[in-house]
């Protein structure tokens, strides 16, 4: 397979040329050499204009596109076109049209209008996708392909007759009988024993709360429904052109997606990022680690970021100058080796034609949209031989499980202020406010690299996760996990015996109630020594916690578990796991994550001033690369280690410190 990314930062975006008359395609390929840009991702909505009739393709216009790009040296990241089926395809197969949970049939009109499921729309793809990897194969500009288009962003689920079908067979494979299915969902409660396989369905609406298991399986189902749509692509494309890597984008922590089963698949990951304007840096620096993380540290794609304004929002003000950027580094600096935008040329019409592009309407390079862009693919181009290839180090790691996120967010949960991702990001941030590098990995990962790892809400531990966990804390690692957590198994069947089940011995404590807080509820922790001294309010969830070998560092200050342990440390074999019966305030998580680093010898990269975001990736040969981004609005001045840097992005020697404008970023690499 050809190197995914040979020693270029790529650099560009979606591009629509079927949506403008070619003269303006030239204006296209001169703008794009004044903007450095070196990879278009094309045909990614093109279905109808390659295949207007059943059966009756037409090429000529893409072929036309190819070459032209191969001719300006942009390589292709040529779309798969099965994002949006043709409107001929639902009056021919109206069962290929999703049905949501109510029973609605969707109509096309707009896009993804396919059943995940449908035979009809998996072997319509199929044959166009085949007829694409057979015409382009050896063309020079096909450098990467790119499936679909960020797969259940809009149909994350179907429930027809099609799905229930399919839903049988996935049970089916899952349990070996319809016996162990009952048992696995519980349905001895509220008489919903199953005799037959055929009474099984997906959970369409029915009178009240539908059945716990049946709901976590569906969720399972329509990722892997998803998943094999992807694959029955994949699979042509690896049989056709095995030279080719091929990914499909990513959204971030997308919940019905479950992105660590998918991954494998890809051989880049790729990934779409639309922050708001007022999302934090460390909230947009997670989904970065996350997508370093799928793959083990492999380097990523940024396939899409808006050049400034989205068009979805119910208000969407510009990207102020500088932010576009500084993102932009960010996700170079969390691992990416590709900055591309959605997209290269603002369209005239359709639904996304006031969402920001490189061109804007304006149609010139004249403006300021234009011209950062074009500086970022200058720097970028400049940086390509430093950077690309290196990779994050951390050792740290944030435990995430897709599974578990579906399991706890049931609708029927303790209490409806539970959200696991927000719960992730909680324990995120304090990690990269102290400039410490993290991974996110699933429970059930190879945990010997890590000394540090937080398990936030694990309330449900599959099979060999309580055995990692022992094994990573016996050996000497530091272990911090929640409330809630330990409460079900894989089929979300609670562990009986007292919480928190198979962490109970690890843990050294019981819980015997777990108390779910209402909005005006709230508690204090107070530590009476130690690095932690003071008294925190916390919020959200209380427990009745014993004791069975941890020691309390921390206890409730009120309520009828006055004095009962918030704060847990229990010794197990060489190291400490630590656990929180509540949700601590933001002072006290940033306290306790400085201490576990501590405590675990994590140190942060650098220590820089607040505000100043600092990481390292490090390249093949040993020598480090440090990327330094100013989210504020002043210049600041970080010291920096001893010896001698070179400043990639304007060719100086630095030692000592290095001062960086407001909004502004560095990037050094260690001589
Ligand atoms: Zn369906």
């Amino acid at each position: 397979m050809q190197e995914p990314f040979p020693a270029t930062i790529l650099y560009g975006g979606d591009y629509n040329p079927e949506q403008w008359p070619e003269d303006v395609w030239l204006e296209d390929m001169r703008l794009m050499k004044l903007a450095n840009v070196n990879m278009a991702s094309i045909n990614i909505f093109s279905w109808a204009s390659l295949e207007p009739a059943p059966e009756h393709y037409q090429f000529s216009q893409l072929d036309r596109i190819m070459d032209m790009l191969a001719e300006n040296d942009i390589a292709a990241n040529l779309a798969t076109a099965t994002a949006s089926p043709p409107t001929w395809m639902s009056r021919l197969y109206p069962n290929m049209l999703p049905v949501t949970r109510e029973g609605t049939r969707l109509s096309h009109g707009s896009r993804q209008h396919y059943c995940p499921n449908s035979v009809d729309f998996r072997r319509e793809a199929a044959e166009l996708v085949r007829r694409l990897a057979e015409r382009y194969a050896t063309h020079p500009a096909l450098k990467l392909w790119h499936v679909n288009n960020e797969y259940g962003c809009h149909v994350s689920a179907c429930y027809c007759d099609q799905c229930a079908a399919a839903f049988r067979k996935w049970l089916q494979a899952r349990y070996d009988s319809l016996d162990s299915l009952n048992v696995a969902w519980g349905t001895d409660f509220w008489s919903q024993h199953y005799y037959a396989w055929e009474d099984v369905l997906p959970p369409r609406i029915s009178p009240t709360h539908s059945n716990p298991g049946q709901v976590l399986d569906y969720q399972r189902f329509m990722s892997d429904s998803l998943l094999e749509c992807y694959l029955t692509e994949a699979r042509i494309l690896r049989e056709i052109t095995p030279e080719i890597p091929i990914t499909t984008n990513f959204m971030g922590a997308f919940k019905p997606v479950d992105y660590f089963a998918w991954a494998p698949h890809l051989d880049i990951i790729s990934n779409d990022s639309y922050p708001a304007n007022t999302v934090p840096a460390w909230e947009t620096a997670i989904t970065d680690d996350l997508m370093h993380s799928l793959k083990g540290g492999q380097p990523y794609l940024l396939m899409e970021q808006s050049p400034s304004q989205v068009n979805w929002m119910q208000q969407n003000p510009h990207k102020r100058p500088g932010r576009m950027r500084v993102l932009s580094y960010q996700n170079l600096a969390h691992g990416a080796d590709g900055i591309m935008f959605f997209q290269w040329r603002q369209s005239q019409a359709g639904a996304e034609k006031f969402h920001s592009a490189v061109v804007t309407h304006e149609g010139n390079e004249h403006n300021r949209i234009f011209q950062q862009a074009a500086q970022l693919g200058a720097e970028l181009k400049q940086l390509s031989a430093d950077v690309v290839g290196s990779r994050t180090a951390a050792q740290v790691a944030i435990l995430m499980d897709w599974q578990n996120w579906w399991a706890i967010e049931y609708p029927q949960r303790p209490s409806n202020r539970l959200h696991y991702w927000e719960q992730i990001k909680t324990y995120y941030a304090p990690l990269h406010g102290l400039n410490v590098a993290v991974d996110l990995l699933q429970p059930d990962s190879d945990l010997t690299n890590y000394r540090l790892v937080v398990a936030p809400l694990l309330y449900m531990l599959r099979p060999g996760v309580p055995k990692n966990l022992e094994k990573f804390v016996e050996r000497g690692g530091i272990l911090l996990t929640t409330y809630f957590s330990g409460i079900v198994d894989q089929n979300d069947r609670v562990a009986l015996g007292g919480y928190p089940g198979e962490l109970r011995k690890l843990l050294g404590i019981h819980v015997e109630e777990f108390d779910p807080w209402t909005e005006n509820m709230t508690n204090q922790i107070v530590i009476e020594e130690g690095p932690l001294l003071g008294t925190y309010p916390c919020t959200l969830w209380g427990e009745v916690v014993h004791l069975e070998g941890a020691r309390a560092i921390g206890v409730f200050a009120n309520d009828y578990y006055a004095m009962g342990p918030a704060l847990t440390v229990h010794q197990f074999g060489q190291g400490q796991a630590y656990y929180v019966a509540t949700q601590g305030s933001n002072e006290l998580l940033a306290g306790l994550m400085r201490l576990l680093c501590q405590q675990a010898s994590v140190s942060p990269v650098l220590n820089v001033p607040n505000g100043i975001e600092v990481t390292q990736r490090v390249r093949a040969d040993g020598r480090v690369v440090y990327f330094f981004l100013n989210h504020t609005d002043k210049p600041e001045v970080v010291a920096l280690p001893a010896g001698k840097f070179t400043s990639l992005l304007n060719g100086k020697e630095v030692e000592r410190q290095i001062e960086i404008d407001e909004r502004d970023v560095a990037v050094l690499l260690a001589q």
